[in-house]
């Protein structure tokens, strides 16, 4: 039997330049990532990636320092047995946040090593594809650093806007909260005319909002028709989802600071959301993601995942999505309805762009599932070494 001889972590770091831009949460000058290499004694190496939201560095020490040395030894193509015991010996400190972005990139290197040890993708060994390909939204429509110049921010969201459908998406999701509600209602209408009525649109608050601000401005939303308001509220406050849930038609989307089953059955037990949004490489992984999927389809919602990294995150997301059950089965799958789609950032990032070997193609509005051993995809070594600020090896 195999085992796994050596971890390595990759903090990644680059400067957005031209590319930066405001959240309603903060600026954002440069992007980083977590990458994980495991190695097994056969010499067939995993990637795995987590904590690209926050700073890597601290999921980077919860490998160095706690979960890297007790995967030596390990046999790699058990990918769940691990999860379940490294999770179980650090719950007490460890529930949300670092050590399951940790986890996560752990588990996704293991299902990439365990479907390149028996040649398959990772979505055959988690039970088989359910689609080929899947269609992409467009993320982006941001604030650019200069947007208290409104005439300047509105031309350049246009410009913006157009920019991303013409990348072939079908559906943009724009950001919004960091504004007054007047202007932001009027940057939605400049979104809706910029892109017409047969172009999905959806609008994230990054949990900008009390529930009374959120309900005012998704009314605004329901007049111009949009799919989803994504963290309209603060993720703790799980009565103000419910109370958004019950006073909108829009669908309420959120998810993304959620970790694990636990936390997601919650979530999802509470009635907060119509939309869940796990992040493959925050939840916990290939692992978690399939636990994530009973909970929601026992609950008759929609799963659409998060994802914000690198191409690795963008290959996992993939992988996970080809086993994502319609919510509920029709004959005849319709986006957003019942049918989900995956997240593809538009903005500046090279971390996305240039650390695979392969390039995610939109074709009729949709990214092809990769069908080679893993994820599917090779990485480039030397791109990431371009990358790194940062390398440690366990083992
Ligand atoms: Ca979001």
């Amino acid at each position: 039997m195999a085992e796994i001889t050596r971890i390595d972590t990759y903090v990644l770091k680059v400067k957005s330049g031209a590319g930066s831009f405001y959240s309603s949460q903060e600026y954002f000058d440069e992007r980083s990532s977590l990458l994980v290499r495991i190695t097994s004694s056969d010499g067939t190496v995993g990637w795995g990636e987590g904590g690209q939201y926050g700073p890597p560095e601290p999921p980077a020490a919860c490998i160095r320092d706690v979960l890297g040395p007790k995967l030596l030894g390990r046999d790699p193509t058990a990918p769940t047995a691990i999860f379940e015991e490294l999770y179980s010996r650090t719950r007490d400190f460890g529930q949300k946040g670092a050590y399951v972005e940790a986890l996560s990139a752990i588990d996704i290197a293991l299902w990439d090593i365990f479907g390149k040890e028996v040649g398959r993708p990772v979505h055959a060994l988690l039970g088989g594809a359910i689609r080929t390909r899947v269609r992409a939204y467009g993320t982006g429509c941001y604030y650019p650093p200069d947007y208290q110049d409104r005439p300047t921010m509105l031309a350049k969201l246009e410009e913006e806007v157009k920019r991303i459908r013409a990348t072939g998406v079908g559906a943009v999701k724009m950001k919004i909260g960091l504004l007054p509600i007047k202007d932001d209602i009027e940057r939605m209408r400049l979104v809706r005319t910029t892109l017409g009525e047969d172009v999905d649109i959806m609008v994230d608050a990054n949990h900008a909002y009390t529930a009374s601000a959120a309900i005012r401005i998704g009314r605004a939303m329901e007049e111009l028709g949009f799919l989803w308001f994504e963290e309209p509220v603060v993720p703790e406050d799980r009565a103000g989802y419910r109370r958004l849930r019950a006073a909108l038609d829009v669908p309420i989307a959120g998810g993304e600071a959620e970790f694990t089953r636990y936390g997601f059955r919650d979530l999802i037990g509470e009635g907060c959301v119509d939309i869940v949004q796990p992040d493959i490489c925050a939840c916990g992984g290939f692992t978690e993601w399939r636990n994530i999927l009973a909970l929601a389809s026992a609950h008759n919602i929609m799963v659409v995942p998060h994802v914000w990294g690198s191409g690795v995150a963008v290959a996992a997301a993939l992988q996970a999505l080809a086993i994502v059950p319609r919510a509920p089965y029709t004959a005849n799958p319709v986006p957003l309805q019942n049918e989900t789609m995956i997240e593809f950032d538009r903005t500046y990032n090279p971390l996305r762009d240039d650390l695979v070997k392969q390039k995610f193609v939109i074709e009729d509005e949709c990214l092809t599932i990769p069908t080679g051993p893993g994820l599917g995809v090779d990485v480039d070594e030397d791109a990431v070494a371009r990358h790194t600020v940062r390398h440690e090896r366990i083992g």
